[in-house]
C-alpha cells in the first residue's frame, strides 16, 4: 500500500524482544533497561498473526530484530510460520551474533534468508568494551558460519565511532576483499543511550568513505543487492564483497522508505525516529480479525511522515532501539 507521500509500504521491522545478551555503549545502560513484562510481548502466534494481516497491505519483507532476537524463544517456530506465508518473499534477521553460530543450521532449515550480524570492531578487547561482554571469536565464528549455510547476502553492520574505531574501519572494509561480506558502515544516530556523546563521536559517511580510498583505493558504485534498503552500495576493484554507506544523519533516506515497525509490546511504529505509534496487541487481545488488523496497518501507513529531522532537532523518547527495536 502507498503512504500519503507516494511511498510503496512493503517492509516490516520486526522487535522480537527488548532483551538482550549484551549491552552495547551506544545502545543500552551497563545494568540494562527496565525489561518488559512478558505479557507485554506479542506471543509468537501473536506475531505471525499480525503478519498475516500486514500482507492483506501489501507487506511481503519482514526482518526480525530487537534486542537481540536469537534470545527469544520461540524464534524458529515463528520463521517457520512466516516461510509458510505465500506471500512472504524475504525473512530476514539482524543479530549481535552471539548465538548465531550455534543457531544458524536451524534458522537456515526454518526458512530464514539472510542475516545481518553488528560488528563495530576486529580487535577483541575493544569489542569486549563496546557490547561490555561480548566475545569477538564467537562472533566471528558465526559469520562464517552463516557464509557456510548460505544465510545470503551475510551483511556486517559498523557503526562507526570517532576515537573508537575509526582507525578500523579500513580493515572492516578490507573484509570485502577477502569474503562475500556486505560492510555497512552506519553512521551514530543520537538515540540510545548515544545522545550526550554522539555528537563529539559522529563520523559521516562521508569522511568513512574517504578514509577507505584514500588506502584501499576507489570505490565503483554497486547495483543493488538483494534487500539493499537504505544503504548506497560500492565495491573495491576485484572484491567479493561490497561495502555500504547508511547516512541517517547526514544524508537521510526518508523519501525511499519502505518500512514500518512493529515494537515488542504490539504498537505499530511508523517511523523508528517519531514517536508516533499506533497500538495492534490491544485490538488483537480483544479478539479483532485480520480485516481489523489490516486496518490498524493502514491507519499506521497513513501516519508515516514525510520525513525525519534527528540532524536539526535531537528528539527524546523515552525509549531506546533495543526496545524498538533496531
Ligand atoms: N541486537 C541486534 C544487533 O545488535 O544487531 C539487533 C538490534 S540492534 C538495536 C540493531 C542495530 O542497531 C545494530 O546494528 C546496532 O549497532 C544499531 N544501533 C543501536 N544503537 C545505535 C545508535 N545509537 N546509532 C546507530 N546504530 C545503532
Ligand atoms: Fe543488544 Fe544489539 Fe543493542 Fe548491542 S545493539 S545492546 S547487541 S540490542
Amino acid at each position: 500500500m502507498q503512504d500519503r507521500f507516494q511511498r510503496q509500504i512493503n517492509y516490516l521491522r520486526i522487535s522480537l524482544t527488548d532483551r538482550c545478551n549484551l549491552r552495547c555503549v551506544y545502545c543500552m545502560p551497563a545494568e540494562g533497561v527496565q525489561w518488559l513484562p512478558h505479557k507485554e510481548i506479542l506471543t509468537i502466534e501473536e506475531v505471525a498473526a499480525v503478519v498475516e494481516a500486514g500482507v492483506q497491505v501489501g507487506i511481503r519483507k519482514v526482518r526480525l530484530t530487537g534486542g537481540e532476537p536469537l534470545v527469544r524463544r520461540g524464534i524458529i517456530d515463528l520463521i517457520k510460520r512466516l516461510n509458510g506465508i505465500p506471500e512472504i518473499d524475504d525473512i530476514a534477521l539482524t543479530t549481535n551474533g552471539m548465538l548465531l553460530g550455534d543457531m544458524a543450521g536451524d534458522l537456515k532449515a526454518a526458512g530464514l534468508k539472510r542475516v545481518n550480524v553488528s560488528l563495530d570492531t576486529l580487535d577483541p578487547a575493544r569489542f569486549h568494551s563496546v557490547t561490555r561482554c561480548g566475545d569477538l571469536n564467537l562472533v566471528l565464528r558465526s559469520i562464517n558460519t552463516a557464509l557456510d549455510y548460505g544465510l545470503e547476502p551475510v551483511k556486517i553492520n559498523t557503526v562507526a565511532m570517532r576515537g573508537f574505531n575509526d582507525d578500523e574501519l579500513v580493515d572492516l572494509a578490507r573484509l570485502t576483499l577477502e569474503k562475500p561480506l556486505h560492510v555497512r558502515f552506519i553512521e551514530l544516530m543520537p538515540i540510545g543511550t548515544s545522545d550526550d556523546w554522539s555528537h563529539i563521536k559522529f563520523i559521516s559517511s562521508q569522511e568513512i568513505r574517504e578514509l577507505i580510498t584514500g588506502t584501499l583505493g576507489n570505490l565503483e558504485d554497486e547495483k543493488k543487492i538483494p534487500g539493499s534498503g537504505p544503504a548506497r552500495y560500492c565495491r573495491l576493484s576485484g572484491a567479493p564483497g561490497t561495502i555500504g554507506f547508511i547516512s541517517a544523519m547526514s544524508n537521510h533516506f526518508c523519501a525511499t522508505c519502505n518500512r514500518l515497525r512493529l515494537t515488542a509490546s504490539g504498537q505499530l511504529r511508523p517511523c523508528l525516529f517519531s514517536g508516533r505509534e499506533v497500538d495492534l496487541k490491544q485490538v488483537l487481545r480483544a479478539g479483532a480479525g485480520p480485516d481489523e488488523l489490516a486496518h490498524i496497518f493502514q491507519k499506521a501507513i497513513l501516519s508515516k511522515p514525510d520525513s525525519h529531522d534527528l540532524a536539526a532537532s535531537w528528539q527524546k523518547d523515552d525509549r531506546i532501539m533495543s526496545q524498538i527495536g533496531g
